[in-house]
């Protein structure tokens, strides 16, 4: 099993930026240099120092709080979320900080802010963020383990809430598509869910999936369309040895069929009809995340799955899971979140890209380290985070 944690921590000191022989070799090709331009010479050095260690910022660790790494792990991923620190960097937020609710954002953008312009390496503490989270989600207070992908959801769902473009949401109507395409239905389906919930953290990471019903008596297929933030795959099972991501893409998009009590009613028998269902993806997120469901049930935790899924870190093409397979859908990995240890006890650590060096770095608490990126694939991965190409 691949070891996730290394203890010869240069998180201290994670990158010696100034070449320090530079101004040497400065002075002894220039030796008819004046002291007043060698002077300033030294100073734009410096410059340059401030300018390189701001494109290695963001190697900041976090402290452990007690049993906090489910959340460390989460924050890393998506502190490395290129859009979504620019977001925060920038200020953005700010423009779409609703009038009510507010703290939650505010101590997001703060941390990500602090993990990317500190002039120091030393770990930071979450512990305001961590008030907020818990205000916002009261299942989070205290020092329990939890599972990093349920945490990423309400955070996801608690800065959404807070940046939501939408102030007053429309009166819910009963319109009826069906008589549009699947496609126009789909559109449809979609800005009718924008006129509700429009944020930056919806125009990141939620996507579009189709499910289709099919009746197995007359043949009618009727079609729903749900927006999705993540998708949980079912790790399948091929008796020895690794299985792939396509394989567990496969397992989820699989036909299935519902008969018995879940037979559902046919609009054009008009009956309870044995139909098969199946989902396709109808609009692909800029930002994919795939939980892979290692674990038998995400509260009690039973049991958990240790099997090595073999993920593409570069060019995952989806087109395949596509409602229309014309469409492009290439995703590459930036962010691992890894879960190591058993149900009873574990520890999680994220492994990311760092957007600006493309370096990849451990992020095990408050420790970073480089890592290599043959290191990233390792049976620990839990919940990945994909980037769309050519975006
Ligand atoms: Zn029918």
């Amino acid at each position: 099993m691949h070891q996730s944690y290394t203890e010869n921590g240069t998180a201290d000191h994670p990158v010696s930026l100034l070449p320090s022989m530079k101004v040497h070799e400065l002075q002894g090709k220039n030796s008819a240099m004046s002291g007043s331009l060698l002077v300033s010479t030294f100073v734009g050095l410096l410059i340059n120092q401030v300018k390189s260690s701001k494109a290695a910022q963001g190697l900041v660790g976090l402290k452990n709080l007690g049993n906090t790494c489910f959340m460390n792990s989460i924050l890393q991923c998506l502190s490395n979320t290129h859009s979504l620190r620019d977001y925060c960097l920038h200020n953005s937020h700010r423009r779409d900080l609703n009038r009510t609710n507010t703290a939650l954002m505010e101590e997001f953008a703060k941390l990500i802010q602090t993990m990317w312009t500190s002039s120091s390496s030393d770990a930071v503490s979450p512990s305001e963020f961590k008030t907020q989270i818990q205000r916002y989600a009261p299942r989070f207070v205290g020092y329990n383990q939890q599972d990093a992908q349920e945490f990423l959801r309400f955070l996801l769902d608690g800065l959404h809430n807070e940046v939501n473009r939408v102030t007053v949401r429309p009166r819910a109507t009963t319109e009826d598509f069906d008589h549009l395409s699947d496609d126009e239905k789909g559109k449809k389906m979609w800005s009718k869910y924008l006129e509700r919930e429009d944020s930056k953290i919806v125009d990141l990471f939620v996507g579009q999936l189709k499910s289709s019903l099919t009746c197995t008596e007359c043949g009618y297929c009727s079609t729903v369309f749900d927006p999705f933030w993540d998708l949980s795959l079912p790790i399948s099972k091929k008796g020895y040895g690794e299985v792939s991501l396509m394989d567990c893409m496969r397992l989820f998009t699989k036909e299935d069929v519902l008969d018995g009590d879940e037979k559902p009613t046919c609009y054009r028998c008009k009956a309870r009809r044995k139909c098969t269902k199946k989902f396709t993806i109808q609009k692909f997120p800029k930002i994919l995340v795939l939980h892979l469901k290692r674990f038998s049930e995400a509260r009690v935790r039973s049991s958990k799955l240790s099997t090595f899924v073999n993920f593409p870190m570069k060019d995952l093409d989806l087109r395949e899971f596509a409602s229309d397979r014309s469409s492009s859908a290439v995703y590459n990995l930036y962010a691992v979140s890894n879960h190591s240890g058993t149900t009873m006890g574990g520890h999680y650590t994220a492994y990311c890209c760092n957007p600006d060096s493309g370096e990849w770095y451990t992020f095990n608490d408050s420790r970073v380290t480089p890592m290599s990126s043959s290191q990233v694939r390792s049976s620990d991965a839990y919940v990945l985070f994909y980037e769309r190409s050519g975006l």
